[in-house]
């Protein structure tokens, strides 16, 4: 299995799960979202500080595998300093991208690195995971979020 993994496992997704960005509870946080996979042991809890409709500060907590981990650092990297209102777009593009490989229109940056996860669907749910909790955050929903009650 980890030979056919080893494509995936590309340099930016081993440096982002080894060293992980943004890694620490927000004290205050406006916003916390907790996502959970249970097929895959992976948790997570997002922390958001909102200035206005912005995201000032994102960081997380959690544990999981290593596609997990680099998906939440990544986002992280990602979220901080956009709009609520982007957070809802990026995802479809994000979603769209690891179920299906396609990239679509425009840059998305370090992000592209998980289009190679659409060919182990077991993993598309450690990619998209921390995703569904920063649109869990984004709409103040308080109730974590599991990868089994959502698609997919
Ligand atoms: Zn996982």
């Amino acid at each position: 299995m980890f030979d056919e993994l080893s494509d995936l496992y590309q340099q930016v997704i081993l440096d982002h799960s080894k060293s992980p960005r943004n890694f620490r509870p927000l004290e205050q946080p406006s916003r916390t979202a907790q996502g959970h996979n249970p097929l895959c042991g992976d948790n997570i809890t997002l922390y958001v500080r909102l200035e206005g409709d912005v995201i000032a500060d994102i960081t997380f907590q959690g544990s999981g595998c290593a596609i997990s981990r680099a998906s939440a650092s990544l986002l992280t990297e990602s979220l901080k300093g956009r709009r609520l209102a982007e957070v809802k777009p990026l995802f479809d593009r994000i979603h769209e991208m690891v179920t299906t490989g396609q990239v679509g229109d425009g840059d998305l940056g370090k992000l592209a690195v998980f289009a190679g996860v659409h060919k182990f669907p077991a993993r598309v749910k450690c990619a998209i995971l921390p995703w569904h909790a920063a649109l869990a955050a984004v709409e103040g929903k308080g109730a974590p979020v599991s990868t089994e009650t959502v698609n997919p």
